[in-house]
């Protein structure tokens, strides 16, 4: 036997761990979070949307957030632009109840928030420890876990969340891994002193700009409230005709001309590094297994167009931790039907928008659509992440935006 026994195990510490562990500690569960790294860590996805500011309210967690005095940026809405269009959409609108704001956070110090409040609430938490070894195939899981050290220990534990996001512990170490199905894009990203006092420009809103002759070329503008913001372009590696990603920002920037003129102030060099992927899509196998689920990026991740991330991740936690909870109380848990189908359909919805997005269809819905009209109140609320709400018949029938 193990020297360590736990109910469940989560692997990371990122906002669907944190989610996950609260849930679950609340209860009244025994679990306990591996985290390889030392926090506060950087780790991208700044936007967050209104129904992940939901869940975190259910997970006791919002109220930190709130208190915190990090300087998390209020945001209530998008806005987009393209040439001389431009359209903003406000969460407030939108068609599905719940929270109508969110914020956008620098994550090294939102994650570090989320997991020390959980801890306060009880759950234990490990970081510099390393999930290296998975046995499910008694009637309780085995792990082994590294220390920063080198030292190795084992664990026990009823059952293993694996929110390790695109480190994806579990997929690998069960070869679950599926190439992605999607085009290969790249990121390149980071944080400037913005400057900008221009009156275009609304700091409640994330703003996304469509590159001028390039309709799947875009770039994020996520402002903080500190005055620096997060700007990242997203394109096919052949639009970037320079080598390096500080070039190929500022000249993205420089053929659009609203950003232009918003950034003519913008200080880019302040000590963030110029940071680039090479790809993001992450795809695996399935979903669950025994003794296992898989949470957030760990399971899939489509594309960052709507910040739906964290939002996808922090659902799919609600949802384990539901399932999870009634399995270890003994009571029969259907984990396609209550888990794996229920999450898909959410991220099934944002990936028709996501390819509307990028073929130029979701655009143009956007620029066209009568916001204050029914189908504006039903985009509004996808851009507001409740991608689950039936009631939506956007939701229902993701194509019916196209018809
Ligand atoms: C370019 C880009 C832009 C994005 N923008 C947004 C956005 O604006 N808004 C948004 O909502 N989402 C965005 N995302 C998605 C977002 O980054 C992720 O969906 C989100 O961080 C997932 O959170 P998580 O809790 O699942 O994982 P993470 O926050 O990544 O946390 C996983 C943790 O697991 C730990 N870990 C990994 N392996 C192990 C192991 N073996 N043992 C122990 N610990 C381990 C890691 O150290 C890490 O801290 C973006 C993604 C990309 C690629």
């Amino acid at each position: 036997m193990a020297a360590f026994i736990y109910d469940i195990v989560i692997v990371g510490a990122g906002p669907a761990g944190a989610v996950a562990a609260a849930l679950l500690n609340k209860q009244g569960f025994n679990v306990c979070v591996l985290e390889k790294q030392h926090f506060p860590r950087f780790v991208i996805g700044e936007s967050l949307l209104p129904y992940a500011m939901d869940i975190l309210q259910e997970a006791g967690l919002l109220r930190a957030v709130q208190a915190a005095g990090l300087g998390f940026q209020y945001k209530n809405g998008f806005a987009f632009s393209w040439g001389d269009r431009y359209t903003s959409f406000s969460f407030l609108d939108k068609f599905s109840a719940g929270n109508g704001t969110a914020f956008n956070v620098q994550r090294a110090e939102f994650d570090l928030l989320l997991i020390r409040e959980a801890e306060k609430q009880g759950v234990a938490v490990r970081f510099g420890e390393t999930l290296k070894k998975f046995d499910n195939e008694g009637e309780t899981v085995l792990l082994t876990v590294e220390r920063d050290n080198g030292d190795t220990y084992d664990m026990e534990a009823r059952f293993v969340l694996d929110a390790s996001g695109f480190y994806r512990a579990l997929p690998r170490l069960m070869n679950w891994e599926l190439p992605p199905e999607t085009v290969m894009r790249q990121v390149h990203f980071t944080h400037i002193d913005d400057r900008i006092t221009s009156p275009k420009f609304d700091r409640n809103k994330n703003l996304v700009c469509i590159h001028p002759e390039h309709r799947d070329v875009w770039v994020w503008f996520i402002p903080f409230a500190n005055g620096r913001s997060s700007i990242g372009v997203v394109g096919e590696e052949h639009y970037f005709r320079h080598e390096s990603t500080a070039n190929i920002l500022k000249e993205t920037v420089a053929e659009i001309p609203f950003l232009a003129e918003i950034l003519a102030d913008a200080k880019w060099d302040n000590g963030f590094p110029f940071r680039y992927l090479p790809g993001y899509t992450t795809k695996g196998k399935g979903l669950y297994g025994r003794h296992f689920a898989l949470l957030g990026a760990s399971g899939e991740f489509l594309d960052p167009i709507f910040s739906s991330g964290v939002t996808i991740a922090v659902h799919s936690s609600k949802l384990a931790a539901d399932c999870v909870s009634r399995e270890l109380r003994g009571l029969p848990v259907d984990w396609k039907n209550e888990f794996a189908v229920p999450l898909t359909t959410g991220v099934n919805a944002f990936g028709s928008y996501i390819n509307g997005w990028y073929d130029g269809r979701f655009q143009d819905l956007i620029f066209d659509v009568d916001k204050d009209s029914e189908l504006g109140r039903m985009v509004c609320a996808i851009l507001a992440g409740y991608a689950w709400d039936r009631e939506n018949p956007c939701v229902r029938d993701s194509q019916m935006l196209f018809a």
